[in-house]
């Protein structure tokens, strides 16, 4: 598994923002959309691509476009939801698929509620957008759903990582999968509650609000 903490001013910027319990809901949802879109060019670096002529009006030129099958953008829902506008903007062509999960916080176990995904994910690339890598155990399952399904080249972008959810993230997927975690921030580790510190506070809620 191959992790990369993006480092970059406008980045830790707009992260401190995020974290401050004075942000309101709108800023905070726009806070994590351009956080995201910068995430996403770090991301995307592998992104498969072909060569193509295109014709400028002087003469012609080899360039490149995104190959085929196209990527696949996978928000995990709710608070995945979140960042796909800012994913897309980088990534207008790529298909969404979505992924509900939630985590019982007694026992912190993610299950999963919703999945609307293609069949085969053999050959695609997978970015899976997920605000929070906590315990990992939400992100394990969601590349287990993507792996089950043929995905071998799968990228999890997130805003903030724990210590903890990143080293059981890396002990419990397969070896034939290629992960890659792109992360605005790694943080100090875990409380009781599974919150991540000193975090953000509970993404979802920050972005949508308590229901
Ligand atoms: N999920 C969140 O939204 N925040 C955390 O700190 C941990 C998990």
């Amino acid at each position: 598994m191959r992790v990369h903490v993006a480092d970059h001013p406008l980045i830790s910027h707009k992260l401190t923002a995020l974290r401050d319990v004075g942000t309101d809901s709108p800023t905070f949802r726009r806070l994590v959309e351009e956080l995201v879109t910068l995430l996403a060019y770090e991301a995307t670096r592998d992104v498969r691509t072909e060569v193509v002529e295109v014709t400028t009006p002087v003469t012609m030129a080899q360039g490149v476009r995104l190959a085929s099958p196209k990527p696949i953008v996978v928000p995990i829902l709710r608070a995945g939801l979140g960042m796909l506008d800012g994913m897309s903007r980088l990534l207008p062509t790529a298909e969404v698929g979505f992924l509900g999960m939630l985590r019982d916080e007694e026992t912190l176990q993610p299950r999963t509620y919703a999945n609307r995904l293609p069949d085969d994910l053999s050959g695609r690339q997978c970015y899976v957008l997920d605000p929070m890598l906590a315990t990992g155990g939400t992100l394990a399952m969601a590349v287990d759903f993507l792996h089950d399904k043929g995905a071998r080249t799968i990228t999890v972008i997130c805003l903030l990582a724990a210590p903890e959810g990143l080293a059981a993230l890396e002990a419990h997927v397969s070896d034939d999968v290629e992960l890659t975690v792109v992360v605005a921030g790694l943080d100090e580790r875990l409380d009781e509650r599974g919150y991540i510190v000193p975090g953000l506070g509970d993404a979802g809620d920050r972005l949508y609000g308590v229901v």
